[in-house]
């Protein structure tokens, strides 16, 4: 994509969550190198549905609802572990993380600007979640790591990989979907970037996806799009 459309995608993906710190865009947006922001070219139209934070409980649960009314759909959670909802819904999605359909990944424990942070601080925050998701879903979930914000430079993926963290995941493409966000202004969002080939953002952290969850399900369905998770599209990374 263009710059105007990076910066556009980098400043709709600010986390909207009170409980959570917010940080404005900057024209570090544009994404460096070896950062994944888009699936391989496929034979099948597919996206890639990618849900961040989980610091609504009430919204993690309408997820699993989703999951199960709708055995074809696969996912991404990228988990913040100090989000307390995870360990309530991680009984419920273990399964799903088993098979395969849905996959974790990495969100940091306490969602800082990791450009702000040491290499070693940057280190410890996704290996503080790594164990959170070894508790809790039994799985090791390297190497994919997505940064909060989107804010990611060199040093980060350096001091990342060096951890067994090799694999940026960021996005193009966003729900832009938080607290006091309406689920008509997800629902457009979901109808400008659910496109195939996109790697497509969203957060659990309000109702205002899943009361777009009706909207979104026949969007996919309209253009042909199955839903992949990123192992699904790359492989073992
Ligand atoms: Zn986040």
């Amino acid at each position: 994509m263009d710059r105007r459309g990076f910066l556009q995608v980098g400043a709709a993906s600010l986390l909207v969550a009170p409980a959570l710190a917010l940080a404005e865009p900057t024209a570090a947006e544009a994404w460096p190198t070896g950062c994944i922001t888009m699936l391989p070219k496929a034979p099948v139209r597919r996206v890639a549905w990618t849900v961040d934070d989980g610091s609504s409980t009430q919204a993690l649960y309408r997820y699993v609802d989703l999951l199960n009314s709708h055995p074809e759909l696969r996912m991404t959670f990228f988990v913040l572990s100090s989000a307390s909802g995870w360990r309530k819904v991680a009984p419920e999605l273990a399964p799903m993380v088993k098979s395969g359909r849905v996959q974790i990944g990495n969100h940091t424990a306490r969602h800082p600007n990791l450009q702000q942070l040491t290499n070693s601080q940057i280190q410890r925050e996704l290996l503080d979640c790594h164990h959170f998701i070894q508790d809790h879903f039994g799985i090791d979930e390297k190497p994919i790591f997505r940064p909060p914000y989107g804010d990611i430079d060199s040093r980060v993926i350096k001091a990342a990989a060096d951890v067994g963290f090799t694999a940026p995941i960021l996005w193009w493409g966003t729900f832009a979907s938080g607290a006091g966000v309406a689920s008509g202004t997800v629902a457009g969002n979901a109808k400008q970037w659910l496109l195939n080939g996109r790697i497509v953002i969203d957060h659990a952290n309000s109702m205002s996806t899943p009361r777009a969850f009706p909207y979104v399900m026949s969007l996919l369905k309209q253009r042909g799009l199955s839903t992949v998770t990123i192992k699904d599209a790359f492989g073992h990374l």
